[in-house]
């Protein structure tokens, strides 16, 4: 797995790849009132219609999307079904990068606190990391700002046979930029089209796309930064700017709300991740990738002729 980062300043990057587990994060949030029903097995869960019901589509609104639901899951099965969900994944991957004619490109979006990290820890650490690049975009650097909006995107997208994961993506352009006034509005109205443009090149050249939208609520999000705050082990994952951004709350969801109407489409979807409980983000994350790696149905390459029955001495 190489881990890049992208913009004016460089943050310290841990990558915590050891393996998988359905309980490297504890969230004290989830305890009772989230506690749904035990009893089923995690193979009885009906993930069936998860991947339909997350889908946006260009007449996508919030109100459609809640980010507490459950999708009827029972928890304990959730966490014990992801890992089965990665372990596929993880096999799809094995053929992608056997078969290297193919890409697939994961844009991971989300307000903070939503659970960018989390989904990379906990979904993308069951992969093989010779075959996944994940790159983080920050503030654009002096250099980046000098060159057109996808110029430090382009670079970073995924080499055939690999799995590349923007956390943060080309889409700040038409978020942060807009919310902020970081570019006059005739400059990020036209980015829709070209970031439209931009992905269907990437498809039709053999990468596929996908693109989360980790829906946390406001008010879990309010929790989560506060516990930052309060946690001696996460304050330094706090920033004063979050606050900034969270006064901007509801200019920030139509941000979005126009986003991924204006740049959902069959060839590169945008899914609504359920983000206020972790066990149903991680276990809808893993699903949306299983499907599109189903999708791509990749083979391992033929073996040169006559090798079967080699004897190596
Ligand atoms: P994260 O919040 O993703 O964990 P950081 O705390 O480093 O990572 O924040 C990255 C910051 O970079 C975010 O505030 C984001 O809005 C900002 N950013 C990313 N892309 C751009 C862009 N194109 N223009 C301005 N700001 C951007």
């Amino acid at each position: 797995m190489s881990v890049g980062r992208t913009g004016a300043y460089d943050k310290h990057y841990r990558w915590y790849g050891s393996g998988v587990t359905s309980d490297t994060e504890i969230d004290p949030d989830e305890t009772t009132a989230d506690t749904e029903p035990t009893g089923s097995a995690p193979e009885d869960l009906d993930l069936g219609g998860v991947v339909a019901r997350s889908r946006a589509g260009s007449s996508f609104s919030l109100d459609d999307h809640d980010p507490r639901d459950t999708f009827g899951w029972d928890k304990e099965a959730a966490k014990a079904r992801v890992l089965s969900e990665i372990a596929v994944v993880a096999e799809l991957q094995k053929l992608l990068f056997a078969e290297r004619k193919q890409a697939l490109l994961v844009v991971l979006q989300a307000m903070d606190a939503a659970g960018k990290d989390g989904v990379l820890r906990t979904v993308l650490t069951g992969l093989n990391p010779a075959g996944v690049h994940v790159t983080s975009f920050g503030v654009p650097s002096e250099e980046e700002l000098a060159h057109d909006f996808l110029w430090r995107v382009h670079r970073q997208t995924p080499a055939k046979g690999q799995i590349g994961v923007f956390n943060r993506s080309h889409y700040e352009d038409v978020l942060v930029v807009r919310v902020k006034g970081l570019a006059p509005a005739k400059v990020w109205k036209k980015r829709y089209d070209h970031i439209a443009a931009f992905e269907r090149t990437l498809v039709d050249d053999g990468t596929a796309v996908v693109k989360l939208y980790l829906n946390v609520s406001n008010e879990k999000q309010r929790e989560r930064l506060q516990d930052r705050v309060d946690s001696p082990d996460e304050r330094w994952k706090f920033r004063r700017g979050d606050l900034e951004d969270r006064k901007l709350w509801p200019d920030y969801m139509a941000a979005y709300t126009e986003a991924i109407r204006r740049t959902d489409a069959d060839h590169a979807p945008w899914y609504v991740v359920p983000a206020d409980r972790k066990w149903v983000r991680n276990l809808v994350v893993a699903r949306i990738l299983r499907h599109e790696l189903e999708q791509l149905d990749p083979k391992f390459p033929p073996p040169e002729p006559g090798i079967a029955g080699t004897i190596v001495e």
